[in-house]
């Protein structure tokens, strides 16, 4: 898409403790390219005049919190997959004009099948938290033949106007109503990214034939995760979303597939 781009940038706010720079940085020097990948701190009130530069200087780049939304409303042309979720994790430059995508949903794709294999089909999926990974998720579940997906949050006003965008999803009134039946449960909330945090949802409130998918990450894998896999739930953590979406947008950005295995090695080692 942009071969030779100008910069290449992360932006988020905060940003500093991101893990993208690591491993994309490898991918980078795996395969042999001259680019370094550097983390932008933007404030939103900046966001506009940085995205004017980067366009400015052909760069490309990764979205993170709180951006997402807000550069998908300043690109000049989403992809489809944008479009459908309404934000924007990658973004390039294309004749002059910033064009933004969204990797999260085929991360996420990949990082559940890599975690639980190919050929697992999901008739529900439970779906905890409503903002922008959600939607993600959601967008990823619609194109799962015969998944239906039920919504919880805490904010019942948000989780409805996310739903009414997505025929498959329903949302519930309580959360264990949600989780009785899951077979897959999704946790899209920040819960578990600091010690001492509240699971997501109790281990006892699953389904024994659930497995359990946290978009949180954190070293070690999160408590949730843990937990699940102790109690017999097939159980995985964000990182392998993370790397996926950002191997993803290294294809889109270089027309090229980074090696994946240096992209793992250089967070885990
Ligand atoms: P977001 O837009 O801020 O939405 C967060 C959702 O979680 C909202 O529904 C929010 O409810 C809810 N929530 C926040 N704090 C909560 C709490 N203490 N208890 C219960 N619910 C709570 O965030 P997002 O962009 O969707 O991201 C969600 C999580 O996914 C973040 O931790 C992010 O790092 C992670 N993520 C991971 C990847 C990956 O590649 N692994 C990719 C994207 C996102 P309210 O509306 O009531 O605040």
């Amino acid at each position: 898409m942009n071969a030779r781009p100008g910069r290449l940038v992360l932006l988020g706010h905060p940003v500093a403790h991101s893990l993208s720079p690591t491993f994309q940085n490898a991918a980078l020097r795996r395969a042999g390219l001259p680019w370094t990948y550097e983390a932008m701190d933007v404030a939103p009130a900046n966001l506009a005049a940085a995205m004017h530069r980067l366009r400015e200087l052909r760069a490309c780049g990764n979205v993170t919190v709180p951006h997402k939304e807000a550069v998908a409303a300043l690109c000049d042309r989403l992809t489809p997959i944008a479009e459908r979720v309404g934000a924007v994790n990658t973004f390039w430059v294309e004749d002059g004009r910033l064009v933004g995508d969204n990797t999260d949903v085929g991360g996420f794709e990949q990082a559940v099948e890599r975690a639980f294999g190919t050929v697992r089909h999901w008739p529900q999926l439970t779906l905890l938290g409503a903002g922008g990974a959600a939607a993600a998720v959601m967008a990823a579940a619609e194109r799962w033949t015969g998944c239906r997906v039920l919504l919880w949050s805490r904010n019942a006003a948000r989780s409805a106007r996310l739903a009414e965008r997505f025929p498959n999803v329903r949302c519930v009134a309580s959360r264990e109503e949600a989780l009785r039946d899951a077979d897959l449960v999704v946790n899209a909330t920040p819960l578990g990214l600091h010690a001492g945090d509240d699971h997501p949802a109790l281990i006892q409130s699953l389904n024994a034939r659930a497995a359990v998918f946290d978009l949180v990450y954190v070293r070690g894998e999160t408590a949730w995760v843990l937990a699940a896999r102790a109690a017999g739930h097939p159980a995985a953590d964000g990182l392998g979303m993370l790397i996926a979406q950002g191997a993803l947008a290294f294809e889109r950005w270089f027309g090229v597939a980074p090696d994946r295995e240096a992209m793992w090695d250089s967070v885990t080692a």
